[in-house]
């Protein structure tokens, strides 16, 4: 039996990424924050694949919280293969109005939320025989830096170098790569006015907004790849190319 956590997967990305495993045959565990209806909606959409699935919430950026998520699935399935870093938050203001406390909060959750768990994880994970890994959901944004949400950019960036250090820190036991989204249509983006919405899109090759299901075909990727340990997978319809 292969089991796989993935934090923030009610909605968008993390539900996409959950769907996927369970077409492969994993078992998951849905993790979310307050979106309790949504996640027993993510629970439904992967037993209709015929995997098993828990929804737990906890709140990542909570090392208690995260260590008690980890017991839970490692108890409903008897192990854990791998882990999906993928719960975030995103705030759009400019530093001049930004508050530490705000700035903090982001940090929490996208950073310290990865850091919880994949500590939390490390000993079931090490127990595995199914080359477990460690995916981290980072953004292009970790590359180009961005006005009006710099704690979500620096959050980003340090999650990348979180990733390089936990390659190395846990090779050759444990693979830890990170996937960088460009635009993809989820709650996250949906604030946009008609107009953001086509001045993002003009900057991007493939001429559309990402679906979450293409970042879930780029984490089964990682997950598979055997010999790919401490790397970044950019997906963003060739927007790196500008
Ligand atoms: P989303 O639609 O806003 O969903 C966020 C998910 O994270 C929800 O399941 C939410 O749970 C959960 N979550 C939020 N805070 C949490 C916490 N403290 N503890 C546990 N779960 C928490 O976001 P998304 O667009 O799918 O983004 C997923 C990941 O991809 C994020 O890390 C984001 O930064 C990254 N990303 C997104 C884009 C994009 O264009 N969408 C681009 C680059 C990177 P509830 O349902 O309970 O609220």
């Amino acid at each position: 039996m292969t089991a796989v956590l993935i934090t923030g997967s009610s909605r968008g990305i993390g539900r996409a990424i959950a769907h996927r495993f369970a077409h492969d045959g994993y078992d998951v565990i849905i993790n979310y924050q307050t979106n309790e209806a949504a996640a027993e909606d993510a629970v439904k959409l992967v037993e209709s694949t015929g995997s098993g699935a828990i929804a737990v919430e906890a709140d990542v950026s909570d090392p208690d919280a995260a260590a008690r998520l980890v017991e839970r699935g490692v108890e409903t399935f008897g192990g854990l293969d791998h882990v999906v870093n993928n719960a975030g938050i995103d705030q759009h203001v400019h530093t001049e109005s930004l508050s530490p406390a705000d700035f903090d909060h982001v940090m929490d959750v996208n950073v310290n939320g990865a850091f919880n768990v994949t500590k939390a994880a490390l000993s079931a994970l090490e127990a595995s025989e199914d080359d477990p890994s460690v995916t981290n959901v980072s953004s292009i944004l970790a590359h180009t830096g961005a006005p009006i949400e710099c704690h979500y950019a620096a959050s980003k960036g340090a999650l990348l170098s979180l990733t390089r250090s936990h390659a190395a820190d846990f090779a050759p036991d444990i693979r830890v790569n990170a996937v960088a989204p460009g635009h993809i249509e989820t709650d996250m983006t949906a604030d946009r006015t008609p107009e953001e919405a086509e001045a993002a899109r003009a900057e991007i090759p493939i001429g559309r907004f990402g679906r979450p299901a293409e970042i879930a075909d780029a984490v089964a990727y990682l997950r598979d790849a055997t010999f790919v340990t401490g790397e970044t997978l950019n997906v963003n319809g060739g927007e790196s190319m500008r």
